[in-house]
Order: structure tokens, then C-alpha cells, then sequence
């Protein structure tokens, strides 16, 4: 099957979350089970310098209408991996971050239009499968192509949905208002980008078991997009858990961290890992408690404000903390961490010392209010830190609390509460001085994070749509 992946961000060349890893990790899967595999994104600044060999790969040039304006595409291809990664050239992604901007509708209206015509261009595919908002228009644009192609869209965060104005229908995509009047793609007062994708992929789905039951039942959150799926295409709805990328997450062979190590080796290792973290960041390396750690966006849905309530009693139990994150939420939360010696902040994105931190850690903080998926528990588990999460969405279906007895891997606590997330850490640190914590890293340590079933998932969802 020739299958095209369309996303706004892929490992290696950038990523600011999940999604990043998803694209990568499942193509790499996806290659390995024998399928012909593409992705395509758009080209962003840093990457001309920081991946030369990209700008050494041009593969095609065109121009497309939106509305009255022309629009120059370039195309690059590089092969890596078994996926032949194709980037889109264009004038509004030469900036330096991926999303963020007043203007990020119409830029991805602009990718969106750009991916159509190189379908069109090179018209081989079998399945093109969309992922979360920035993608969601092109489903509803590939119905106007000669040839049948399967669509897909997942659904990685609901909370992101691309909204645009009436007029954009046709001034961004050619498309007639009468999608907007029919009702087709608005929601509220708006044209909005993810409900016209669920309106018009062939399946649609998201990224856990729990989180597709949570949109389903949740009719109000969102916008109401959860209302929409249910209404209009629950037959076609499903939830896949991530895998997760083994190769690159893997304390034994990790290049990221001081010392690497295995379950035979996890205490030494982490005793390393975590000397080596506190010198870095100039803490007392000789420390021997607990350390709960966050790699995390400082935004509200992380639940950032029960990350918070923990700092006071990091004291009583001898622990520390460090957080790397950014977000809409950093100077709150610097505010907050600047009052306790405990607590380390380091404000930027860092993908090595991420891969330090997770092993160097003893628990992972993830007090999500929602989470459709999740990586960083299943990292954290892979080495052998103990997740500490609420139990919604992927985190439900990932991580099994301490009293759950032999499947047990970490400690969750119900959605949205204080005291719930509290005793979940005091129950932590007790375990830690009662040296108890060994089972529990075993059985997160052996699990079976990879992409094997899952990916052989999307490959039956792609099998049940039917040939137009
Ligand atoms: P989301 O996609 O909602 O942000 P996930 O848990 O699915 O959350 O994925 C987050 C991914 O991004 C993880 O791989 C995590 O390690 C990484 N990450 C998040 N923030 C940072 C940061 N500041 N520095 C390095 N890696 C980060």
C-alpha cells in the first residue's frame, strides 16, 4: 500500500510534541512491515541549516491558485529511515517556530493547498492520512480528485482546531460558502479546520482507547467536536494507542544519557544518570532522594497547577524536582518554582537533557486534564521511572496504580484533584524510602511499548475503507 502521512511537525527535523514523535516512530513501523511509506511537511527555517542535506534533495516546483493570489511551492525529498520525507518550500513557514502565529490558519491553509497539488502532481497514493487540525481541510479537497484515495484523520489534541472566518472558504481553499451555510464545516460562528476533516476523512480516529470513550461522551468540551463525532460519524470513529519510538527511547543503548543501563543495571544507572543531571544544572550532586520530574508544554491541559501543589512538600520528604518546559504557563510557573530550593526549572526546549532527566528520574510527573495519548509515560517507564498521572485518556489505558497489585506500573489518581494528585505523591515518596518501588520499575521496564500492534491497527483501519 503507498501510504502519505501529512502532519505540520515529524521527527527528526522538528517537533514540538507527540505528534512528532507519532509521525516518525509509526513510519518507521510502517516500513518495516513492508509498506510504502511518505511523509510530507512543511519546510521551517531552522531546519535549511540544521539538515543541509535536505536543500541538496529538490524533487519538484509548482504554483497553485488560493482565491486571487498565485503561490509558489518548492519540494524537497530526503529518504531516511525507509520513509521518504518530502518538505514544502514556502514563504510562510521561513520562520523559526512551528506554530504560535496570528496568521498559523492561513499559513496551513497554504500546506494544505500545496500537499493537494502534489497529490494531484503525483497521483499514486492509496491512503493519505491526515493528522490534527493543520491537516484536517485536505480530506475534504482530495474528494474533488479524479482518482479515489482513502482518507484518514487522527485526532492527536481536540483542543487545537484551526478556526477561520466564512470568507476563507474561498479565499484560502476555492471552496464554495455553501460548505459554511450547509452547516458542513462550522461550528458555532466559525469555519473551523478539524470539523471539516471529521465531516469528510473516511475514518477518523484518536490516539487512545479512553480518549476516543471521552470524546464520545463529552459533548460540551472542545467546541462540541465531541458532539459532532458522535452525531454524525460514530461508526467511523475508533481510538489507537501510540507506540512508542524503541530504537530512540532506550536506556540501554540512549546516547543522551552518562550512563547507560538495563533492568539488571537500573539502580546503578540511575544513581549515575542522576549525578551526572544535578552537576549539570549546578544541584547538590550528592543527593540521594527521590527526584520527580516533568519534560512537559507548561500549558493548562498538562495540569501545571497540580505540578504546583506539590512544591511545598518536596521538603518533608527529602525530594527535588526538576521541570523542562515552555509554554503559555512558564511565568506562572517560574514564579512558583523560584520560591522552593527544591524545584529546578529549565525553561527551553532541550531533547538531550530531556533524555537525561527521564533517566535520571525516580518519578514522572504527568497530572494531565486531558490526554489523548501521552509519550512521556511510556518513556518514563521504559526507564524505569515511575509515572505519577490522572487517569484519563492514554494515561488510563498506559499506567496501572500501585494498588492495581502485579500489573501495577506507576500511580494514578482521579482527574482534576488536589488531593488525589497529592497523596499519589506522598504515596510515591513512601514507597521510595521503604525501598518498595522495584517491582513496579520492572513491570514498566518490560513492557511492550513498540509500535507492533498498533501499527498493524492503522493498517487494518485502512483495509475496512471501502474503494470509492
Ligand atoms: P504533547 O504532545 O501533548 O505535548 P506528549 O506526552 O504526547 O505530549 O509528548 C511530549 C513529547 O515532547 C515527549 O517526547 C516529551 O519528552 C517532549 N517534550 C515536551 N516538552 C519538552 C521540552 N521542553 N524539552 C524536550 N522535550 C520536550
Amino acid at each position: 500500500m503507498k501510504i502519505l502521512l501529512v502532519t505540520g511537525e515529524s521527527l527528526p527535523y522538528a517537533k514540538s510534541g507527540g505528534l512528532g514523535d507519532f509521525i516518525y516512530s509509526y513510519g518507521k513501523a510502517l516500513a518495516k512491515l513492508g509498506e510504502d511509506v511518505s511523509v510530507i511537511m512543511p519546510l521551517y527555517l531552522p531546519m535549511r541549516t540544521k539538515f543541509p542535506e535536505i536543500m541538496e534533495g529538490f524533487y519538484d516546483q509548482f504554483d497553485f491558485k488560493m482565491s486571487w493570489r498565485t503561490q509558489g511551492c518548492g519540494v524537497f525529498m530526503v529518504e531516511r529511515d525507509g520513509i521518504k520525507f518530502y518538505f514544502t518550500a514556502m514563504d510562510r513557514f521561513d520562520r523559526d517556530q512551528l506554530y504560535g502565529y496570528g496568521d498559523d490558519t492561513e499559513r496551513f491553509a497554504c500546506f494544505v493547498m500545496a500537499v493537494n497539488t502534489f497529490i494531484t502532481r503525483h497521483n499514486d497514493y492509496d491512503v493519505v492520512h491526515c493528522n490534527d487540525w493543520q491537516t484536517a481541510m485536505l480530506p475534504l479537497l482530495l474528494s474533488y480528485n479524479p482518482k479515489p484515495i482513502k482518507t484518514v484523520l487522527t485526532i492527536h489534541n481536540p483542543a487545537y482546531q484551526g478556526w477561520a472566518k466564512r470568507d476563507d472558504l474561498g479565499a484560502y481553499f476555492n471552496l464554495s460558502t455553501g460548505y459554511y451555510d450547509s452547516g458542513f464545516v462550522r461550528l458555532g460562528d466559525s469555519f473551523n479546520y478539524l470539523k471539516a476533516g471529521i465531516m469528510s476523512a473516511d475514518k477518523i480516529n484518536t490516539v487512545s482507547v479512553t480518549h476516543a470513550q471521552e470524546l464520545l461522551n463529552d459533548h460540551t468540551g472542545f467546541g462540541g467536536i465531541g458532539a459532532i463525532i458522535d452525531w454524525c460519524r460514530h461508526y467511523d470513529f475508533s481510538g489507537i494507542v501510540n507506540g512508542l519510538d524503541t530504537d530512540i527511547w532506550d536506556p540501554k543503548t540512549d546516547t543522551h544519557i552518562v550512563c547507560n543501563y538495563d533492568l539488571a543495571t537500573v539502580k546503578e544507572g540511575k544513581k549515575k544518570n542522576k549525578r551526572a543531571i544535578f552537576e549539570q544544572l549546578g544541584m547538590d550532586p550528592d543527593f540521594d532522594g527521590p527526584l520527580f520530574s516533568a519534560i512537559t508544554r507548561l500549558s493548562a491541559q498538562k495540569g501545571v497547577e497540580r505540578i504546583i501543589d506539590i512544591m511545598p512538600h518536596l521538603e518533608e520528604k527529602n525530594a527535588k524536582m526538576i521541570v523542562i518546559g515552555t509554554g503559555e504557563m512558564e511565568e506562572q510557573f517560574q514564579a512558583e518554582a523560584f520560591k522552593y530550593k527544591n524545584v529546578y526549572l529549565v525553561k527551553r526546549y532541550d531533547e538531550e537533557l530531556a533524555h537525561l532527566l527521564y533517566a535520571a528520574s525516580d518519578f514522572f510527573l504527568m497530572p494531565s486534564y486531558f490526554e489523548p495519548c501521552g509519550t512521556s509515560q511510556l518513556i518514563s517507564m521504559r526507564y524505569g521511572t515511575l509515572p505519577i498521572v490522572s487517569n484519563v485518556g492514554g494515561l488510563n489505558d498506559t499506567v496501572f496504580d500501585v494498588s492495581k497489585g502485579e500489573e501495577a506500573n506507576g500511580f494514578t489518581f482521579y482527574n482534576n484533584d488536589y488531593f488525589g494528585c497529592l497523596n499519589a505523591y506522598f504515596r510515591a515518596c513512601d514507597l521510595y524510602w521503604a525501598k518498595g518501588i522495584d517491582r513496579m520499575q520492572e513491570v514498566g521496564m518490560k513492557g511492550d511499548y513498540s509500535w507492533k500492534k498498533s501499527a498493524k491497527a492503522y493498517l487494518d483501519l485502512y483495509h475496512t475503507i471501502d474503494w470509492k
